[in-house]
């Protein structure tokens, strides 16, 4: 960080103090040139994720649509809540570690398979065969074929 006096950026905390709840942390800074201190505040910025869908058209990024996505993926098959809340956590962790407040749905749909095909294979068609859109027989037969040779 900058010191407000000197502008020098070598600096050292010399404190941290959480305030309000966790929501944010407040730094004592001491710059390493001049020796003032000064005071930085840090906190969770949580940004509205966007979804950019294939029409082009823009929505909120919605974790509950996610979930019921795979969970329809997933329906009669032997795969635990638990792993498929596991799924969603890891893709909106990569969402948002991504830096970029817009995605492609298409892109989260690529994260879910990558993610369903270790998890359920059948569940991993299902929801293929709904993302890609299949236009026909063979497309969803290469699929199949890509998954069976698996690496
Ligand atoms: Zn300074």
């Amino acid at each position: 960080m900058r010191c407000p006096f000197c502008r020098s950026q070598n600096d050292k905390v010399v404190n941290s103090r959480t305030c309000q709840d966790g929501e944010s942390i407040r730094r004592r800074r001491e710059c390493l040139d001049c020796g003032r201190r000064f005071t930085a505040f840090e906190y969770i910025e949580m940004a509205e994720l966007r979804v950019i869908k294939r029409n082009g058209q823009r929505e909120t990024f919605s974790r509950e649509k996610l979930r019921h996505g795979i969970a329809l993926a997933c329906e009669k098959r032997t795969v635990a809540a638990e792993d498929i809340d596991n799924v969603v956590h890891e893709i909106e962790k990569e969402i948002h570690n991504r830096m970029d407040q817009e995605t492609k749905s298409i892109e989260i749909g690529e994260m879910v398979l990558k993610h369903l095909r270790t998890l359920d294979e059948v569940a991993y068609i299902r929801f293929a065969s709904v993302y890609r859109s299949f236009r026909d027989v063979s497309q969803f037969r290469d699929a199949a074929v890509n998954l069976l040779k698996k690496d």
